[in-house]
């Protein structure tokens, strides 16, 4: 799940004093909002689809939410969009072939922790960091894979208020892909500050376990720091796995 600003690799990118203010009064209009935040309501969810523009973003918005659902018995189908090449171009020893089959394995091993088998997961290998390319014919093809399941009763997908460009182009195609009386559940793995802000943006919640969580996390070894011969090549930093790990996955309906 590489994710540049322009040519830049860094996230999240150094802020100055002001924006650090701004982000106590974000902090403190969070919390007041988490207050005011609903539980999912899963009863009569059967079967869920969740779709990754990344191998990784599945765990990063939504493993509670998969553990709570193969809890209750229900079917979880994961959708991987894109092949996760882009997120080390220059490693000598992680050639494109090795780092697509390793991230796909992490993607697996991750999920069978959330009690997923590997048969509910579909890869439909995009290019990674390239879907603002795809021509018509790729967007028929990815329609394709993202209907191939029976229709779900829930959909777990990207929001497209979301900072990384891959994962607005997956909101679109999801918007295209299900009818819209589909009920949908919007995450974001990348927030815009100005987004992020925004009152009750994000309505709803579930709680699990962020050791757990965590614990998963690392599993992702290509994205927590295994490959050190690109220097240019993305790591899920110790502030993000915070982040991301908290006891509480948040959602917009
Ligand atoms: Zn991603």
């Amino acid at each position: 799940m590489p994710f540049r600003a322009g040519s830049r690799h860094v996230y999240p990118p150094t802020r100055p004093r002001c924006a650090v203010r701004q982000s106590r009064k974000s902090r403190r209009q969070r919390s007041a909002r988490s207050l005011a935040m609903k539980g999912i309501d899963l009863n009569g969810v059967r079967h869920a689809v969740i779709v990754a523009p990344h191998s990784d973003d599945e765990t990063i918005a939504a493993f509670h939410l998969i553990c709570a659902l193969r809890r209750r018995g229900a079917r979880v189908d994961i959708v991987v969009v894109t092949d996760g090449s882009a997120s080390h171009r220059n490693s000598a020893s992680w050639p494109k072939p090795r780092l697509v089959a390793e991230r796909r394995r992490e993607t697996m091993r991750a999920m069978a922790m959330a009690g997923v088998p590997r048969d509910r997961i579909e890869f439909l290998g995009l290019p990674d960091g390239g879907l603002r390319s795809l021509d018509r014919r790729q967007i028929e093809t990815a329609l394709v894979g993202l209907r191939q399941r029976p229709e779900p009763d829930l959909l777990i997908v990207p929001s497209v208020f979301d900072d990384h460009p891959d994962h607005r182009v997956v909101a679109r195609l999801c918007e295209r892909a299900w009818p819209k009386c589909v009920k949908r559940l919007h995450y974001i793995v990348w927030p815009d500050r100005q987004n992020e802000a925004r009152p009750s943006y994000c309505d709803l919640a579930i709680a699990g376990c962020p050791l757990r969580k965590r614990l998963v996390m690392r599993r992702y070894r290509t994205q927590t720091g295994i490959i050190t011969d690109d220097p240019a090549g993305f790591s899920l930093m110790p502030p993000m796995l915070t982040r991301m790990c908290r006891s509480h996955e948040h959602f917009a309906s």
